[in-house]
């Protein structure tokens, strides 16, 4: 049993997550900017080095050691370029890439500390796509691959493995929020039908991946970009 933080954990990919890594053994506790009121989940702006590092004290103090971090806190902006403010670009990649900054410097300490460590980075197929009227979405979540490859190759020697799951079409909030106000590009069904597998990704998906990338039998696996898409963007 180790100590997990799952960033983004009360809703859609990282909520299935987190009741994983439960179901795996691991205690966990959760980072969120609106917590759901279970237990272990904290008011955390993952962007608020300040309210990350007051987090991991409470979680360190209550739970022990964070040896596992996954970090899933996202946020989706949809503009045409030439219409994104500067401040409003910043937001996004300070979340987005900024938050698996801070929650990745909080939590090495441990890792180095235990010699073992585990972390995956949620990012997005559409950092190997692109996608139009996201690029500072798609920027940041590039951003996030290009750090995953880089701290694994850091702290690969010190016994910590460092991957990114990026998923596709994944049936969340967010997804259903993007429908709505018809930022998909069609419908969810017109999705499916151009999914190979011909159906939406699941949140237990995207957590299945993040169960095995974490257990000790992926120790040899790092700095790799694991896709879960049903084969969209392969
Ligand atoms: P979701 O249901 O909106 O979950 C995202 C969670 O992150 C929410 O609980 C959200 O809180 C939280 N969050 C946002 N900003 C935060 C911040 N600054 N600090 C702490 N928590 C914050 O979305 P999801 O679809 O499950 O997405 C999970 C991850 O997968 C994201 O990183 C997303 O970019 C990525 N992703 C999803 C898909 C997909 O198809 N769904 C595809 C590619 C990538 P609030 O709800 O309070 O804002």
């Amino acid at each position: 049993m180790r100590t997990a933080v799952v960033t983004g954990g009360s809703s859609g990919i990282g909520r299935a997550i987190a009741e994983r890594l439960r179901k795996d053994g691991h205690r966990v506790a959760v980072l969120d900017l609106n917590p759901t009121g279970e237990e272990f989940e904290y008011k955390v702006d993952v962007s608020d080095r300040t309210q990350v590092d007051a987090a991991l004290a409470e979680i360190r103090a209550e739970l022990g050691p964070v040896t596992i971090l996954v970090n899933g806190a996202g946020l989706e902006l949809y503009k045409r370029f030439h219409n994104i403010d500067y401040d409003t670009w910043q937001k996004v990649v300070a979340v987005n890439l900024g938050g698996v900054f801070h929650c990745v410097q909080a939590v090495l300490p441990d890792m180095l500390e235990a010699g073992w460590g585990r972390i995956v980075n949620i990012s997005s197929s559409s950092a190997q796509s692109g996608q139009q009227f996201m690029s500072a979405y798609v920027s940041s979540k590039a951003g996030v691959n290009g750090l995953t490859k880089s701290l694994a190759l850091e702290y690969g020697p010190s016994g910590i493995t460092v991957n990114a799951v990026p998923p596709g079409f994944v049936d969340t909030p967010m997804l259903r929020r993007s429908e709505e106000k018809g930022l998909l590009g069609g419908t969810l069904e017109d999705h499916i039908q151009r999914t190979p597998v011909r159906r939406a990704g699941k949140p237990e998906d995207i957590a299945a991946a993040c169960s095995f990338l974490i257990s000790e039998e992926a120790g040899y696996i790092t700095g790799q970009i694991l896709g879960v898409n049903g084969g969209r963007n392969t």
